[in-house]
């Protein structure tokens, strides 16, 4: 855990009860601030006493006797309004924050110069935070990796000299940042998502600017629009990171065909055959990572290691099997066909799994990559919809539930002549018709893989 001292002494007002707020009560009380926490929600409360918190209806709170309001990220800061306890903060003057600003300012007071590696970007986040960690930890250094990738940073331990935390940031947790100064600040990309809660795609871009503008060293992806322009306003330390042909001038690193390159041409690390940074994507992930490794001192055998090591993540064209020449990957976080279509880009001859709560658009992008597609086998309730978008251009099978769908795909798979059939579940959809979450959903095809006979 890391102790907040920098509220030692005073009132803090903290909104928010679930995983990140409840570590976060514990590492103020322990820097020994006087914390009134509250949740609207009756379980967080409950759950929150349950643990021996001291809870307290922020109602009945005279918010000028606070230092600070620390907000849960999930909670509305600005859109679609306020919540009642930002205006509250708001009337009195007091900053509203999060908990990773708490971290920052700790870190400032205690160990200014630790290492401390923010990573965002509309996609991508987790893998390259994942990977950043896995290289490190590889090459044996003292890594924490936390924030939105899945650990609260206060449950990790404290910043110092020779320690690298290596934290995931959506746009919620920057803009509840507002102190944000990491050693290394990544940006992988900027594309339209969350405006419901940013109001436009203008104040989602800014957000993420301020990652890049507040970090000693940035690295920021340019193969969009946005993020481009962010690295150009840029005048302090920046690596600029491309995928794609090379382009006249270009001095940052670049990745195409499955090899990162150095800003003078050479190839520094060959993707080839590392089954977790399939596709252009990851390229652009792999890239970015070798940028933020080589900063901090990785040398190229030690980040060629960590690279071909990396297990990836779970349900993101995660391998779960080999039965005889058939590949079984789980892609089940593929949630729209934005993301299918990265894991139909990545392989050929395709026993698709998908099907779903369809997302608006439906599977019709895909069209471009129909012809990797074998067959496709359809579940829940996208199915009609589906099938009249592949009808006449890939043979489909309606099979309703997951179990029926993996059991017929794996068959045929298995009497195909190609030479590396995959069964492959990409949804593109939402998981909520059949399933708790895309993680069940992907528990749940890895379990039908293992049990077929
Ligand atoms: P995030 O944490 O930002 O949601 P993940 O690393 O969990 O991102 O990846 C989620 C999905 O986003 C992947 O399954 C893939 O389809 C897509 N993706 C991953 N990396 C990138 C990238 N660099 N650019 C575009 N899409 C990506």
């Amino acid at each position: 855990m890391t102790p907040v001292t920098c509220f030692a002494g005073r009132k803090v007002a903290l909104f928010g009860l679930g995983g990140s707020g409840l570590a976060t009560v514990r590492a103020l009380l322990a820097g020994g601030a006087d914390v009134l926490a509250w949740d609207d929600s009756p379980e967080s409360t409950d759950r929150a006493r349950d643990r021996g918190i001291t809870v307290f209806d922020l109602h009945d709170a005279d918010f000028s006797d606070f230092a600070a309001l620390v907000l849960a990220p999930g909670v509305p800061l600005t859109h679609p309004a306020p919540h009642w306890t930002v205006e509250r903060a708001t009337d009195a003057g007091i900053p509203v924050i999060g908990d990773i600003e708490l971290f920052v300012q700790e870190r400032r007071v205690i160990a200014p110069d630790a290492p401390f590696v923010a990573i965002t970007g509309t996609n991508g986040k987790s893998t390259t935070t994942a990977l950043i960690a896995h290289i490190l930890r590889e090459a044996g250094r003292d890594v924490q990796m936390g924030g939105n990738i899945g650990t609260a940073i206060l449950s990790l331990e404290p910043p110092s000299p020779n320690r690298i935390h290596v934290i995931e940031m959506s746009s919620f947790q920057i803009d509840l940042t507002p102190g944000l100064d990491p050693s290394v600040g990544i940006l992988l990309n900027v594309t339209p998502d969350h405006l419901d809660r940013h109001g436009t795609l203008a104040a989602y871009a800014a957000i993420k600017a301020r990652l890049v503008a507040g970090s000693d060293l940035a690295v920021v992806g340019i193969d969009d629009a946005l993020s481009r322009a962010i690295a150009d306003a840029r005048s302090g330390p920046l690596v600029r990171v491309h995928v794609g042909p090379p382009q006249p001038g270009f001095d940052g690193l670049s990745a195409r065909d499955g090899t990162v390159f150095a800003a003078d041409g050479t190839a520094i690390a060959d993707l080839a055959g590392i089954g977790s940074l399939r596709g252009a994507h990851n390229w652009q992930n792999a890239a970015v990572a070798a940028a933020c490794v080589r900063a901090l001192g990785i040398t190229e055998a030690e980040l060629v290691a960590g690279l071909r090591s990396f297990p990836g993540l779970p349900h993101r064209m995660e391998e779960v099997g080999r039965r005889g020449r058939v590949l079984f990957v789980n892609d089940s976080k593929a949630t729209n066909a934005d993301s299918a279509e990265k894991a139909l880009t990545a392989f050929r001859d395709i026993h698709w799994i998908l099907g779903g709560k369809a997302k608006e658009g439906g599977i019709a992008p895909l069209r471009p990559l129909f012809g990797r597609v074998a067959h496709a086998y359809l579940i829940g309730a996208a199915s009609e919809a589906f099938a009249a978008t592949l009808e006449g251009q890939v043979p489909f099978t309606i099979c309703c539930t997951l179990d029926v769908a993996t059991a017929r795909a794996a068959e045929a798979a298995a009497g195909s002549d190609a030479p590396e059939p995959v069964v492959l579940l990409s949804p593109a959809c939402a998981s909520y018709d059949q399933f708790r979450s895309f993680e069940d959903r992907g528990d749940q095809f890895r379990n039908c893989v293992r049990a077929l006979s």
